[in-house]
């Protein structure tokens, strides 16, 4: 089995971490003018049975400027070509504009959009309650995975979520 799954999250929520982690096989990024508003290959994770190919989709941020709107546009049709999407959050701080945007471009999705909640590793599993809770109330998430990629918790368990969609 093999697919594409997408990582989006608003900076520092950790997903060049969880990548570190899970990829074994790193792709250069490529300078070509014509791929940056594409989507790029950012690893492959690679088992007897199956293969992963991470990918980076640039521009889903609150646009500041119209390019803005259309590298958000870009990246939201880029979706439609992937098995699963990451929806990256960080566990320590609340929800905010930012997480809130991505959700909006992502609620009416086809594709199935797994809530992976990081840095378990620096709350309190009653404050871990609330946040799923509350990002509850905002879509229908595939699956909702609390992670740390930093101490590996609950890794393998998303990788195993990831490819029963595959
Ligand atoms: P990105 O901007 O989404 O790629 O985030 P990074 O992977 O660069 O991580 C941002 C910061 O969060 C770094 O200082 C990481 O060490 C830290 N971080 C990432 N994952 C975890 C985690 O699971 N637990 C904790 N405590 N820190 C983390
Ligand atoms: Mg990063």
């Amino acid at each position: 089995k093999s697919g594409f799954v997408s990582i989006v999250g608003r900076p520092n929520v950790g997903k060049s971490t969880f990548l570190n982690r899970v990829v074994g096989q790193k792709i250069a990024i490529m300078s070509d003018k014509a791929q940056t508003t594409r989507n790029k290959i950012q690893g492959i994770y690679t088992t007897k049975e199956e293969q992963i190919i991470f990918i980076d989709t640039p521009g889903i941020h609150k646009p500041r400027h119209r390019l803005g709107d259309f590298m958000v546009d870009s990246a939201l049709s880029s979706f439609k070509g992937v098995e699963v999407i990451l929806l990256m959050v960080n566990a320590t701080e609340k929800r905010g504009p930012g997480d809130n945007f991505i959700i909006e471009k992502l609620k009416d999705s086809s594709t199935p959009v797994f809530l992976v909640i990081n840095k378990i590793d620096e709350v309190h599993p009653d404050k871990l309650f609330a946040i799923i809770e509350d990002y509850k109330t905002t879509m229908d998430y595939a699956e909702i995975v609390p992670i740390s990629a930093k101490e590996g918790n609950n890794v393998q368990t998303l990788l195993a979520q990831v490819k029963k969609y595959l």
